[in-house]
C-alpha cells in the first residue's frame, strides 16, 4: 500500500466496488478500504435486482444468481393475490455475498487496490477543511493516508460524509426498519416475487418472499421506524413466518435500516462524494438500492478522475448535477408518490388488487395499477403535479 492516492474509496458494498472499478479505469490512482474481514459478509439485503440494471455493469452470471424471475405477484391485506410479468421481463435474486465480491475483483483488476480489515475512522484535513486524507485502523495498525478526493460508499451507517459537513440524517419518516430471514427447505415459486401489503403484516413498508431458486427464499419486511417504535419488524415477521412458513428452517437472520427519501442534497463537499446508501441513493417505493448505488459510484468516480485530470476540483461537484439528471430526478418523484400513498388504507388496497385482476395478464403493469390507485386516490395526482412544476 503506498502513502497517497488520487481517490480513497471507504466501503466495499456495490457502489464503492462500482466507483474503485470506474476511477481506476480512467488512469486515477485509487485504494478501496473495507472495515470488514470479507467483502460480501455480512448480506443485508433482499438480493433483488433487474437484468437490465445490472447488465450494464456486469455480464449476468450463474455463480452470482440464486434465481430468475419473471414475474410479481401482489397479496392484498384480505390475501387477494395478483400475478403481473415484471417490468423488465427478468429479474434476477442475487447471491450477494459472490456478487459484491466479484465487484470487488473487477475494481482490482482495473488497478485499484482492495484492504479490507480497514476501518476509516476520520478524514485528514488541510486548512480550508477539505479532505486530504484519511484516517484508518488497518490491521489493527493506525495509518494515516493520503488523497485528493474521499468517496464516502460507507453505507447507510455512513459517517464519512458527516465529518465532511454534509447533513447525511435521514428523517425517520423516511427510513424502513427491516428484518430479513433465509430459509431453506421448503417450496417456492422460483420465478416468482411475492410482496404481501396492509398495516398488519408491513405497516409502511411491505413483507417480501424472494426465491433463491425452488427450496430456499429470502422472507423479509419493511416497516417505517415510527410503526417499528410500536411493534418491531422482526415481530412482524415472526408472524408472518409462523403463520405461512412454521417448518421453514432459518439458515441467516439479519436486521438493517433502509433510507426510503430522497437523494440527499448535498452529495459533494469538502472533496468527499457520496454514492449509495451514504448519499442516499436508494429507489424510495421499492428500497432497492444495489443498482442505483452502484450508478452514484460510477458517475462520481468519472466526475473524480476527470476533475483529478483537469487539476479542477471544484469541478466535482459536476456530479450532483448528473446524479440528479441521471437518476435523483425520479427518485424525487418516487419519494413524493410513496409519502402521498403512505396513508392508502387496507380497503383501497384490496379494491386495487380486486381491480388489477380484472386486466388481461399482459396489461399488468405498474403503471396500470398507479393509474387505477390515482383514480381511487385522486390527491396523489397533485402530489406528482407538485414535483414536476418545482
Ligand atoms: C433488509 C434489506 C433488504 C434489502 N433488499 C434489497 C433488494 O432486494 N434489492 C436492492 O437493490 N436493494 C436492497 N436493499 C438495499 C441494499 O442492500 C443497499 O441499498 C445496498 O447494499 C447499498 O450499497 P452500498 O454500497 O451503498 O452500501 P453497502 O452495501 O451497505 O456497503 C457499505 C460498505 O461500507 C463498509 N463500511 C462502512 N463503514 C466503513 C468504514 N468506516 N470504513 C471502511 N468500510 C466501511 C461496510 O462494511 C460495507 O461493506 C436492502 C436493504 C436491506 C437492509
Amino acid at each position: 500500500m503506498k502513502s497517497e492516492y488520487d481517490i480513497i474509496v471507504v466501503g466495499a458494498g456495490p457502489a464503492g466496488s462500482t466507483a474503485a472499478r470506474y476511477a481506476a479505469q480512467k488512469g486515477a490512482s485509487v485504494l478501496l478500504l473495507e472495515k470488514d474481514r470479507d467483502v460480501g459478509y455480512p448480506v443485508r439485503c433482499g438480493e433483488a435486482v433487474s437484468h437490465e440494471g445490472v447488465a450494464q455493469f456486469i455480464e449476468p452470471d450463474p455463480k452470482w444468481i440464486a434465481g430468475t424471475i419473471t414475474k410479481m405477484k401482489f397479496i392484498s391485506p384480505s390475501n387477494t393475490s395478483v400475478t403481473m410479468p415484471i417490468d423488465s421481463n427478468i429479474g434476477y435474486v442475487l447471491e450477494r455475498r459472490i456478487f459484491d465480491y466479484e465487484l470487488a475483483k473487477i475494481a482490482a483488476t482495473n488497478g485499484a487496490e482492495v484492504v479490507t480489515k480497514a476501518y476509516v475512522y476520520d478524514l485528514i484535513k488541510n486548512e480550508n477543511g477539505e479532505a486530504v486524507g484519511v484516517k484508518a485502523l488497518i490491521k489493527d495498525e493506525k495509518v494515516e493516508i493520503k488523497c485528493k478526493v474521499v468517496i464516502a460508499a460507507d453505507g447507510v451507517e455512513s459517517r464519512v460524509g458527516k465529518w465532511a459537513g454534509i447533513d447525511t440524517t435521514c428523517h425517520i419518516r423516511d427510513m424502513e426498519s427491516c428484518a430479513q430471514v433465509t430459509v431453506s427447505g421448503l417450496n417456492f415459486e422460483e420465478d416468482t416475487l411475492d410482496l404481501y401489503f396492509g398495516k398488519k403484516v408491513s405497516p409502511g413498508g411491505y413483507l417480501w418472499v424472494f426465491p433463491k431458486g425452488k427450496t430456499s427464499a429470502n422472507i423479509g419486511v419493511g416497516v417505517t421506524v415510527e410503526e417499528a417504535k410500536k411493534k418491531s419488524a422482526i415481530l412482524y415477521l415472526n408472524e408472518f413466518l409462523e403463520k405461512n412458513y412454521p417448518n421453514a428452517s432459518i439458515l441467516t437472520r439479519i436486521a438493517g435500516g433502509v433510507p426510503c427519501a430522497k437523494p440527499n442534497k448535498v452529495l459533494v463537499k469538502n472533496r468527499v462524494m457520496l454514492v449509495g446508501d451514504a448519499g442516499h441513493q436508494v429507489n424510495p417505493i421499492s428500497g432497492g438500492g444495489i443498482i442505483s448505488g452502484m450508478i452514484g459510484g460510477m458517475l462520481a468516480a468519472e466526475v473524480a478522475a476527470d476533475s483529478i485530470k483537469n487539476q479542477n476540483l471544484k469541478q466535482l461537484s459536476e456530479y450532483e448535477t448528473k446524479f440528479h439528471s441521471r437518476l435523483g430526478w425520479r427518485h424525487e418523484v418516487f419519494a413524493s408518490i410513496k409519502n402521498a400513498i403512505w396513508g392508502i388504507s387496507d380497503e383501497t388496497f384490496d379494491s386495487l388488487t380486486l381491480s388489477t385482476l380484472e386486466l388481461p395478464m399482459e396489461k399488468r403493469t405498474l403503471a396500470a395499477i398507479f393509474r387505477k390507485a390515482l383514480w381511487n386516490k385522486p390527491s396523489m395526482v397533485l402530489e406528482v403535479a407538485k414535483v414536476f412544476l418545482k
